[in-house]
């Protein structure tokens, strides 16, 4: 048995009142944090101007601040629970390490820049809550969070509030936020599982993600996209289509806008209810899976929909394969970015100089190999192990932080529990 920590997130249905409480804990939290902002410039300011004060930049001092200064900045601030605050000083604390630590190149990746204002309409606002009443109830339809009550859940709770009846979950903090027009809970939650100690089978799995499909496997499998997906991707290329006909600020770009996001966020949710799936299948088949490195640089700047949507489905496969490989013993191998899964023939080894996104079919000029282009890198993926197998790796365990990065967790999803093949990276 080994513990990890696991996130368990329910889409909530709350009454108009309920509502209110929740929207009120979330502005508490952006409040808190605009804030803490626009004292942080302001004494940066001062001390650049050289007066000799004191610039709060991490949590603890950034709460004294705020316990000096709230009841004349927010006289309404008792409406809300303290870890609304909380759970916006802590986001400013977080984004300002984020930002010295990129200037220090502590940090890798693109660089961060200084935090700005968070907007009502854009900002993420989520409130988390550590203590106090946290409860799934017994009729699995309800959940208990401090000082916004009972709030019925959209969707059944049973897989965690089963966990909880056998006494191998513990609920540690409670996370309410906003998507779109939706709240959720998500519950940070510490699971005693049974995790194998050893890798069972011997097979490898090459996995290739894309748009027409959800995934190519190597062996040959094709994953299609679930129905209710295709046609929400349908709608997406209309949607997308008619905003760029619209007037930018007009009524009816706004709404479009509106209904966009909508079924962007549905979007999302099918594929990674699907993408759930073919991971649980892939690390209970399979000794050995094969992804590819997402190219995350890349990603932000590229303003395809369609690579967008292959690249945000590869993301999530692997931060899915990366918790799921240990829980059920088997091995992750993330190919380096540099490797042309796609330009290689599988069957003989030679490297096309140029393939474009277009090209459905692989066709080798040198053995006359012809495959399709995705079964091609899946094939190649997964013979990328096969050349290095014997370098023995173990899976890390225990510990882990399978959730999203949220506030208070500190974990990095590109990190977690990924095996690397040695000598591949270039
Ligand atoms: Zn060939």
């Amino acid at each position: 048995m080994a513990t990890v920590i696991q996130a368990y997130q329910f889409a909530l249905d709350p009454t108009p009142r309920k509502h209110g409480s929740l929207a009120s804990h979330a502005g508490a939290a952006l409040f808190a944090y605009n804030w803490g902002l626009e004292l942080v410039t302001a004494r940066l300011d001062q001390r650049r101007a050289g007066q000799d004060v004191q610039v709060p930049w991490r949590l603890p001092e950034l709460r004294r601040e705020w316990n000096r200064a709230k009841c004349q900045v927010a006289p309404w601030w008792q409406a809300n629970s303290k870890e609304a605050y909380n759970s916006g000083l802590d986001a400013l604390a977080r984004a300002l390490k984020n930002w010295s630590d990129s200037r220090s190149s502590r940090r890798k990746g693109r660089p961060v820049g200084f935090p700005r204002r968070k907007k009502k309409r854009r900002a993420r606002v989520a409130c988390r809550f550590t203590t106090g009443q946290i409860k799934v109830l017994p009729d699995r339809k309800h959940v208990q969070l401090p000082r916004i009550g009972v709030v019925r859940t959209h969707e059944s709770t049973r897989k965690l509030a089963r966990r909880l009846e056998q006494g191998t979950a513990r609920i540690l903090a409670a996370t309410i936020s906003r998507r779109v027009d939706r709240w959720y809970v998500s519950f940070t939650v510490e699971v005693q599982r049974a995790i194998p100690t050893s890798y069972g089978k011997p097979s490898v799995v090459g996995v290739d993600v894309g748009v027409r499909h959800l995934a190519v496997l190597s062996t040959g499998q094709t994953v299609a996209n679930p129905r209710t997906l295709e046609g929400s991707l349908r709608k997406l290329r209309r949607l997308n289509r008619e905003l760029a006909r619209r007037k930018p600020g007009s009524k009816h770009w706004n709404r479009t806008r509106r209904r966009l996001g909508r079924v962007h966020a549905r979007a999302a949710n099918l594929r990674r209810d699907a993408l759930h799936k073919l991971t649980s299948a892939l690390a209970t088949e399979h000794g050995t899976v094969v992804v590819e490195r997402l190219n995350v640089a890349g990603m932000v700047r590229n303003r395809r929909l369609a690579r967008a949507i292959a690249d945000s489905g590869l993301g999530e496969l692997r931060r899915l394969l990366a918790y799921k490989s240990t829980w059920y013993g088997c091995r992750l191998v993330v190919a380096d970015r540099f490797y042309p899964s796609s330009k290689t023939c599988s069957g003989c080894g030679w490297v096309k100089a140029k393939l474009t996104l277009a090209e459905r079919t692989f066709t080798c000029e040198t053995c006359g190999l012809v495959i399709n282009r995705d079964l091609n890198a899946a094939r190649n993926l997964a013979r990328l192990v096969e050349s290095v197998r014997g370098a023995d790796q173990k899976p890390q365990r225990a510990g882990q932080v399978a959730v999203k990065r949220e506030a208070g967790t500190g974990s990095d999803p590109d990190k977690t529990g990924i095996v690397e093949p040695q000598g591949l990276t270039a």
